[in-house]
């Protein structure tokens, strides 16, 4: 029998691995001979995400420069760097494009068919365009992964479970909510993929509320005005007549930040200096474990304010107060936020020029607007002076923070899943909307389209309708009679509907405090709730608590997902090496 590798999910993360395991194989692989089985009903490469068949108005959120699929000397791995093309050199266009999803699917395609080609001759690829429903099988022996309308189950002697974004079964509250929706007629969309949505229940000129203010909300905007025939002419929006009315609020009632568009210069922030290998080490050799806000967070902090500051006193000492190694000595010994605090005001006169983290993360805490239109008003105000200072140079000690935050995030995935609070800060002021989405918001505001609700926004089902209020315009709310919840499902293992994984819940696997599946922190081995690791099931992406900030890594970052993929295809081929080895013996 030759051994036989079953990746079930070809999105990035299955390409990602495939990658690495052609990159790996010349060195860890004998050619033996090798049966690689993809299956994924979305096209390899793309998966569902980046699929071709989607709507064009669909776009990344990051710029073609900023996304590669290939590793470089940066990513601490023990395969070989094999470098390749990022998405703007790939696909030659300016590299601060921000590209649609097909052509970031036809990007993945091609470095699917780069990575097969790459692939020893004795290694046989067979994609299969169908669901896999269950993995079965003894710790110690082969696996069988059954799919969808066939009888028979593949035979794995190692399975990588790459399943990415998973849909997942209504909470209580939502099963609520469409409860009620259905006993009054009312329209409830829940957390779904944007692109998968059916929107045509949303009539025109209807008010909509909408909750949720990532990601998710700017694919629904898109596809809601200019999808219904809308256009813009520079700063203004024509709408169509078709579009619905948005109310969209959410906890924080803003929209992310603006993805920051100028490019870094100049020396850079030598990272990680008081969050780094060290410190983790010290975190998880603690006996009674740790506390994220009390043991881990002031790290964080401080890691981010070090990145800000060393940019400020770098390239902006007529905006400080004090020598920057005076500076760094003293906030090297700081321990206590009210003490750096004080230090920081005495060395950064202008407040404009301080890092602070609670008035970024929650703007409009303690605001309140007498009307609505005057929170019209200043919303507009607030996210245009975000979209100014994000676009402004002189600012650059934002960037900073940009990269401080990856460094972080490098870090931390060590720990394991942390918790959804740092993985939601990290989206809002790393991972927001491209400026030209922000710009449309804004015109779509100012046409009435589009309408804030407040911060903390409480939806109610009653008098047969839903309203929607915040405390940021004490005594208004609006009343409409369809819901959306713009976000995603939660990727939870216990309420995923991917029967795939569902049957690992029942079967024993082990979860993350935020209900991800728990895998082991150097190969991605999944982990059984006695923390063994399973010796023949893996697991990479953002269902497990191993996840790390997206799946596209910045050109020399460091790039923890190509670490991961590179330690999970190394362990995988060490494993079937041994296994045919054994075999021929
Ligand atoms: C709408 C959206 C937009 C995003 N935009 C960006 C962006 O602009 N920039 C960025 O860096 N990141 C972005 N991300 C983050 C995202 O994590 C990555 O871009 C990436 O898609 C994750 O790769 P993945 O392979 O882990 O998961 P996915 O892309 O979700 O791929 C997983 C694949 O597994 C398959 N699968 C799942 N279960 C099964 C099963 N049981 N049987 C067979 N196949 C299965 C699915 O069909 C899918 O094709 C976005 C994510 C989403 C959801």
């Amino acid at each position: 029998m030759r051994p036989s590798l079953v990746i079930v999910g070809a999105g990035p993360r299955g390409t990602g691995l495939i990658e690495r395991i052609a990159a790996n194989a010349p060195e860890l692989y004998d050619g033996s001979g090798l049966d690689l089985h993809l299956v994924d009903p979305h096209p390899p490469g793309a998966g569902r995400v980046w699929r071709a068949a989607q709507s064009p108005l669909l776009w990344m959120n990051s710029h073609a420069e900023d996304v590669t699929m290939f590793t470089d000397e940066t990513v601490d791995m023990a395969g070989p760097v094999r470098p390749g093309p990022t998405l703007h050199e790939w696909a030659g266009i300016d590299g601060r494009t921000f590209a649609d999803r097909q052509l970031q699917g036809a990007y993945l395609r091609w470095v699917h068919e780069q990575a097969v080609a790459a692939l020893p001759s004795s290694v046989s690829v067979h994609h299969h365009p169908r669901r896999a429903l269950r993995v079965s099988g003894p710790r110690e022996g082969r696996q069988r992964v059954w799919l969808e309308g066939r009888p028979r189950p593949l035979p794995a002697d190692l399975v990588v479970l790459t399943l990415g974004h998973l849909d997942a079964e209504l909470d209580d509250e939502q099963r609520d909510l469409a409860a009620y929706a259905r006993a009054h007629g009312l329209v409830h969309l829940p957390p779904d993929f944007t692109a998968d949505s059916d929107l045509s229940a949303l009539a025109p000129g209807e008010p909509v509320l909408v909750r949720g203010f990532g990601l998710a909300f700017v694919d629904l905007m898109a596809l809601l005005t200019e999808g219904r025939g809308g256009r813009y002419d520079g700063d203004t929006y024509l709408p169509s007549g078709r579009e619905p009315v948005l109310h969209v609020g959410s906890r924080r009632g803003v929209p992310y930040h603006s993805k920051i568009g100028y490019d870094w210069t100049g020396e850079r922030p030598p990272l990680p200096r008081f969050l780094g290998p060290a410190q983790i080490d010290g975190l998880l050799a603690r006996p009674a474990g740790f506390d994220f806000r009390r043991d881990v967070w002031p790290l964080v902090e401080k890691e981010l304010g070090f990145a800000h500051y060393h940019r400020l006193f770098t390239v902006h000492p007529e905006r400080t107060a004090m020598p920057w190694s005076d500076f760094e000595e003293k906030y090297a010994v700081v321990e206590a936020a009210a003490e750096r605090e004080t230090l920081v005001a005495s060395a950064v006169p202008d407040p404009r020029d301080r890092l602070d983290l609670a008035a970024l993360d929650r703007p409009l805490e303690g605001a309140r607007y007498a009307t609505h239109e005057a929170f019209q008003e200043g919303l507009r105000e607030y996210v245009e002076t975000d979209l100014s200072r994000r676009h402004d140079p002189r600012y650059s000690p934002d960037l900073a923070v940009f990269l401080g935050l990856l460094s972080v995030y490098g870090q931390l995935v060590r720990l394991g899943d942390i918790g959804g609070r740092w993985h939601g800060l990290f989206s809002y002021l790393a991972s927001g909307p491209p400026g030209p989405r922000l710009r449309q918001l804004l015109a779509l505001s100012r046409a009435g389209v589009l309408r804030f609700v407040g911060a903390d926004m409480e939806v109610r089902a009653e008098d047969g309708v839903f309203r929607a209020s915040s405390p940021t315009v004490p005594g208004h709310s609006v009343e409409a009679r369809a819901l959306v919840e713009a976000r995603l499902p939660e990727p939870t293992v216990r309420r995923a509907l991917d029967p795939l994984l569902r049957a690992l819940h029942t079967e024993g696997v082990a979860e993350s405090p935020d209900g991800l599946l728990r895998v082991d922190r150097v190969d991605g081995r999944v982990l059984d709730r006695s923390g063994r690791p399973h010796p023949r099931r893996f697991a990479l992406g953002p269902h497990t608590d191993g996840r790390t900030p997206g799946a596209f890594t910045r050109p020399r970052t460091g790039g923890p997902a190509f670490r991961q993929n590179d330690a999970t295809a190394r362990a995988a081929l060490e494993f079937l090496g041994e296994l045919a080895g054994r075999a021929a013996a």
